[in-house]
């Protein structure tokens, strides 16, 4: 008898809310350009996915700890990580940017947030290059585990300024979120599908194949498209 090979299912981790990347929709159902895609890769590659919504930082303690075999969030490639890390092919071009609430023209660059509160999501690039500069700006730092603290730190004036990836303050914006951002982006690093260091190696294989194919067959763009209007 002939019995189809059993699809093997991959855990992955991603975050709570990083729209457009990960975010449920109106029925609870995660959405986004990286559920998307790994759904893609995976039908492409035939694999299953058991997507966890852990939130950044757990995602990232998960795989670590062997809970899940890999993580999409939205993760940024950096040689820090990659200690830790093996990364697929990069995805997506990112950065980072600040935001303040919408009609706060008091903050104008990093410099009027001396003795002010400031804030990103634990574990993100965002809480690094706070890390780094805080000295140089005389800033305070709290960090929150999800982007929901996060965004309403702002609101309830439990912070003055938000650090977060661009493309995910851009599509807050659009969507009505009362932010601005201030000041250029801060270039960062481009995104990555992650396994643990030297582990689920196959699994990282069949994303890079899966990602080649979506780009060839022009899926990769229809997803892009799907979330982040170009306006054409
Ligand atoms: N790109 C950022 C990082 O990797 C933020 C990711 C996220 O918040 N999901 O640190």
């Amino acid at each position: 008898v002939n019995v189809k090979a059993e699809e093997k299912t991959y855990t992955i981790g991603t975050d709570l809310t990083f729209a457009p990347f990960e975010y449920q929709n109106s029925s609870g159902t995660y959405i986004g350009i990286d559920v998307d895609l790994i759904n893609a890769i995976a039908k492409d590659q035939g694999f299953k996915v058991d997507l966890k919504p852990l939130g950044f930082d757990s995602a990232v303690q998960a795989v670590q700890s062997n809970q899940a075999d890999g993580m999409v969030a939205g993760m940024s490639i950096t040689e820090e990580r990659k200690k830790s890390f093996d990364f697929s092919d990069p995805y997506f071009d990112s950065g980072i940017s600040m935001a303040v609430k919408e009609g706060n023209n008091s903050i104008k660059s990093y410099d009027d947030l001396k003795g002010k509160t400031v804030a990103a999501k634990v574990g993100t690039e965002s809480a690094t290059f706070l890390e780094k500069n805080q000295k140089k700006y005389g800033y305070t730092i709290k960090n929150f585990d999800d982007a929901t603290g996060l965004y309403k730190s702002l609101e309830n004036g439990e912070t003055v300024a938000i650090f977060d990836d661009y493309p995910v303050l851009g599509y807050a914006i659009t969507n009505g979120q009362a932010l601005q951002l201030v000041g250029e982006k801060e270039t960062g690093s481009a995104y990555g599908f992650a396994v643990k260091k030297g582990q689920n190696q196959e699994l990282l294989e069949k994303f890079n194949a899966g990602l080649k194919n979506l780009k060839a067959s022009g899926e990769y763009d229809k997803i892009i498209n799907k979330y982040i209007s170009t306006g054409k």
